[in-house]
């Protein structure tokens, strides 16, 4: 079936993040479907790495970006594996873009935290750049973004340039330092409290389980509500159609409904055990 049959991407560029991340530039070999490559942040793509399987990935790159869009995939099994075997100018299969991202137009005239572990900032990375190219619309832009080890950060360059940037304040954080560290040691949620002003603001939180948990119950004491608060969800999908019934949660598809949602909706969805 047609909805099932990958178009066609070319690899453009790799780029080594960490020594188990790269970002990955893909170019889509038909011009028109390129053209027509629209996305909001936060949506995803199907990937196929042929004669081994698919697996879904953020769009990472900005939305403006109309010759190629970029996925940042971490080794974890069978699909990335293969993906990180693949060199410039090979193939690979491409569904989407699908699902629901981020409402930017909703977040226009709002200040914007962005909360993030691991490789949780790819799709947050799409945000920031459409925001950036878009700087009149948004309000102050925060970071907090922590990693396991000062090589387990990804973005590195993006990041030295984001501090630049006026109305734009970055904080990172790792659990363990090494010498050259001079930066916050500790989990993500410590640098909540660097955040001075949650008044007309939205929290956006993307990485691991864990961190969402904990992250909510702090943005609450803040005074942040559940409905200014928008979490993006990972589950084992296949479809990508909300048709195969892999990814819900109860009544709701993270790949169609999600996988960005408003806490507001999902907070009483049994399953998250938050
Ligand atoms: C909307 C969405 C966006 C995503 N974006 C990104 C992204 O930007 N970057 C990124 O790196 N990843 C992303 N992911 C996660 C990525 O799709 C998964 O990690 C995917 O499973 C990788 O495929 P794989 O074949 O390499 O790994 P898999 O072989 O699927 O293995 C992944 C992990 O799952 C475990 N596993 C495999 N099968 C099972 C099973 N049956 N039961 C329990 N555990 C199992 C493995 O041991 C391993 O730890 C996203 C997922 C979703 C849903």
């Amino acid at each position: 079936m047609k909805i099932y049959t990958p178009d066609i991407g070319k690899i453009k560029k790799t780029i080594k993040e960490t020594e188990d991340t790269k970002t990955f530039q893909i170019e889509l070999e038909n011009k028109i479907l390129r053209e027509h490559f629209y996305f909001n942040p936060g949506e995803f793509v199907l990937i196929t790495v042929f004669g081994v399987g698919e697996a879904p990935f953020s769009i990472s790159s900005s939305p403006f970006n109309k010759n190629y869009f970029e996925i940042t995939a971490r080794k974890t099994g069978n699909v990335t594996n293969a993906l990180f075997n693949l060199k410039e100018g090979n193939k690979i299969g491409v569904r989407g873009p699908h699902g629901k991202g981020y409402p930017m137009d909703e977040f226009e005239h709002t200040n914007i935290i962005l909360i993030s572990g691991g490789c949780g900032l790819a799709p947050l990375k799409s945000l920031i750049e459409y925001v950036i190219q878009k700087r009149g619309y948004y309000n102050k832009l925060t970071l907090l973004y922590g990693a396991k080890t000062p090589q387990n950060i990804i973005y590195e360059k993006e990041i030295s340039k984001w501090k630049k940037i006026k109305n734009f304040d970055v904080h990172l954080t790792v659990d363990k330092g090494n010498k050259k560290w001079k930066g916050n040691l500790g989990v993500v949620t410590k640098l909540i409290n660097k955040v001075k002003n949650f008044e007309n603001s939205v929290v956006c939180l993307c990485g691991p389980p864990v961190m969402m948990k904990y992250s909510i119950p702090e943005l609450k004491k803040k005074g942040v509500e559940d409905e200014d608060i928008f979490v993006s969800l990972e589950r084992k999908m296949q479809c990508g159609l909300k048709i195969c019934c892999h990814c819900n949660i109860n009544d709701v598809y993270v790949c169609k409904d999600g996988p960005v949602f408003r806490y507001l909706d999902i907070k009483d969805l049994s399953e998250l055990g938050w």
